[in-house]
């Protein structure tokens, strides 16, 4: 070797190309420690690129006057040591991606910015622990006693299942290991984040992607240092460099949060179970609402189920009553009218929850059917009448609401199902002394505007609340005692198989915010379709009954959890190359899964036009691959990605075990 100058070291880049690329370091960089994980900029094509160092090759390059000296090393502190790049090779085999991709994903590779200060300084633990019910203790003690290694804890909001993933928290970080806790979204990372802080300290780090890159990179430090040891996150914390996790802990594990939606597609739920296997980790997952995954799961035994049955804070579950709304010309049936009245007079506070932004739903003609669609996607526009606008929810195209039909003529155009913003308006005339503020995606564009509403609506100072999803999570209403679904079945006609499933969890879900704390909430469901099986059940409380009936009609018609998913999006401007390009695919997977569809052979679904069929101006078709073979089907598909190069002008998307079928 001394003949060669050197040394050499492999580089990846954040696209996908599965080759690690060998560069010489520059001769004034002086190593301090390991070269794996360190960032460094590299002369790439024509260009100059950012990578990460992954390793060293084993012997020196055949003709070294052929490699390219990197122009930079950008940290001195690595990264990741070998635990995450044999996560992120995992990770980037499971999910169908390049080291290079997969690492972007997991480790802070942005550039180093000015250093803020993320927290102020040193936090002392205030709190003490709660005494546990007997269900509560009963929890705890498995959790941190029992040989099984994976467990859900079932209870509704309020029945004490933070406490338990607190406690159990404490006792893994006792013995010496550390407890990474995943929420599904970023919000709830900040309520989250007191709670830990309050009886952990400053052992507690924060990571999520809305970090600025300074901050991420400071809590990633003090992460691998082991001064934090309790890391609280969204989706990507489940990659927080820990040394020896104890515990993994997801809470809402339903949620669709969990999963990525760019590349890698990766759960977290899977991840950390990959994890949790190799570190002899325990994993607790959480919700009242499981997956259905998570339900097949468990009624094999192969999760084992705790179970939180009563509300701690005084609470009981909420009487709930089905409204049909057919017939119906206002967003607000006379029950539910009267309900909200009644709710007011006593003082009390209401949520009216809608499953849809904006103002309408769609701008549609009432003589042909005729729905406004945007132009570069194939969705419906939703007319805000504020900005009296049609808006494309997916690319943001905006255009004016039409007077005449464009296809029939018939002046009898406008919208068929409100949003918010239109039952905002109702509520004025119906409630006109009620203090009403509307919370959706729209009005929590402005920064902090949700986090006030919330907390006025907390303090009383509102009676009622008109929303979205949004005020439909792990949020605390003390004084909120009726909750009306307006339009329950919005949701149950997308073309996707877990459609009821979601429909299901979501009025379970919103159901659960009325009563936390009092023994008299009350829920109205609003429905088109009160005999439709999701609705009625949910409405009923009667999970396993959904549950074995879904499970059933997902076994009829081979859906996972009996079966799994590779979905390939092939996307592009152009129809006639996104087409081609999805067919090519298609016929090198039939090729490859010959045989009838069964056992031993994975079937091909396509390639068809996405339901979505543009976005952004990009057309997109799909394949889909199923299987009960999991690996069967997934080393065929990697092997036909390897052989059929991506078309020019066209991209893939590959997502392995799909949430979104859309
Ligand atoms: P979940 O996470 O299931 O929604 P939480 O853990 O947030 O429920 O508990 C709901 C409420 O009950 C909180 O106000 C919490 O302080 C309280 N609580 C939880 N456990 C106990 C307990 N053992 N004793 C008294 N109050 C409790
Ligand atoms: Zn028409
Ligand atoms: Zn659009």
């Amino acid at each position: 070797m001394a003949d060669h100058p050197g040394p050499w070291v492999q580089v990846v880049f954040p696209l996908p190309l599965e080759t690690e690329f060998t560069y010489r370091l520059p001769p004034e960089f002086v190593p301090r420690g390991a070269l794996e994980g360190l960032r460094v900029k590299a002369p790439f094509r024509t260009g100059e690129k950012e990578g990460l160092i992954v390793g060293v090759p084993a012997e020196a390059p055949s003709d070294p006057s052929k490699i390219k000296t990197l122009t930079k090393v950008t940290d001195t502190l690595t990264l990741f040591g070998p635990l995450t790049l044999l996560t992120a090779r995992w990770v980037a085999r499971q999910y169908l991606c390049s080291l290079g991709e997969a690492l972007a994903a997991m480790v802070p590779v942005a550039r180093r910015e000015r250093e803020l200060p993320v927290w102020t300084a040193e936090e002392q633990a205030a709190d003490h622990d709660l005494t546990l019910s007997a269900e509560q203790a009963a929890a705890v003690r498995a959790l941190t006693s029992d040989p099984e290694k994976l467990y859900y804890l079932r209870g509704m909001t309020g029945s004490g299942k933070t406490e338990v993933f607190l406690q159990a928290a404490r006792w893994v970080l006792a013995q010496g290991r550390q407890v990474i806790y995943l929420v599904p979204e970023i919000a709830l990372t900040w309520q989250l984040r007191e709670t830990l802080v309050h009886r952990f300290g400053s052992a507690v780090a924060v990571l999520h992607s809305r970090l600025t890159p300074a901050q991420k990179l400071k809590e990633w430090h003090r992460i691998q240092s082991g001064e934090a040891r309790l890391v609280v996150g969204a989706r990507s914390a489940v990659f927080a460099p820990v040394a020896d996790p104890g515990l993994f802990i997801l809470d809402e594990e339903h949620e669709g949060g969990y999963k990525s939606s760019s590349t890698p597609r990766y759960h977290a739920r899977q991840v950390a179970l990959w994890l949790a296997a190799r570190a002899g980790a325990k994993v607790v997952l959480g919700s009242a609402t499981p997956s259905l995954e998570a339900v097949h799961l468990m009624r094999e035994g192969k999760l084992r189920t705790l179970s939180l049955g009563r509300r701690l804070a005084g609470g009981a579950p909420p009487a709930v009553k089905l409204v049909n709304l057919r017939g119906s010309t206002s967003s607000l049936t006379p029950e539910l009218i009267d309900a909200v009245h009644s709710t007011l007079a006593r003082g009390r506070q209401v949520v009216l929850f809608l499953n849809r932004r904006g103002f309408t739903q769609s701008f549609s003609c009432k003589t042909c059917g005729h729905e406004a669609q945007c132009r570069n996607c194939s969705v419906g526009m939703t007319w805000h009448k504020g900005r009296n606008i049609l808006l494309c929810h997916y690319c943001g195209y905006q255009a004016r609401p039409t007077q005449v039909c464009p296809r029939c003529g018939s002046l009898d155009v406008g919208w068929a199902v409100v949003g918010t913003e239109h039952i905002e308006e109702e509520i004025g005339t119906l409630f006109p002394s009620a203090r009403t503020a509307r919370l959706d995606s729209d009005t929590a564009e402005v920064r902090g505007h949700a986090e006030a509403v919330l907390e006025a609506f907390r303090q009383g100072e509102l009676d009622l609340l008109v929303g979205t999803q949004m005020v439909a999570k792990g949020l605390n209403f003390p004084g909120l005692q009726l909750v009306g679904i307006l339009h329950a079945d919005l949701g149950l006609a997308l073309p996707d198989f877990r459609a009821a499933e979601r429909v299901y969890a979501l009025i379970r879900q919103v159901s659960g915010r009325a009563g936390r704390f009092l023994p008299d909430g009350e829920v109205i469901v609003q429905t088109l379709r009160p005999d439709s099986a999701p609705i009625l059940l949910a409405a009923q409380g009667r999970d396993e009954e959904f549950w074995t009936q879904e499970l059933a009609l997902r076994k009829a018609l081979d859906f996972p959890p009996f079966t799994r998913l590779v979905r390939i999006v092939v996307r592009g401007k152009d129809e006639e190359r996104v087409r081609s390009e999805a067919g090519r695919l298609a016929q090198a997977l039939h090729q490859a899964f010959p045989g009838p569809p069964g056992p031993g052979s994975p079937e091909v679904l396509g390639p068809v036009e996405c339901a979505l069929a543009t976005v952004a101006g990009n057309r997109r078709w799909q394949v889909l691959i199923r299987s009960t073979d999991f690996p069967l089907m997934h080393h065929g598909v990697a092997g036909v990605l390897r052989s059929v190069p991506t078309g020019a002008g066209t991209y893939r998307e590959i997502d392995v075990d799909p949430l979104n079928m859309l």
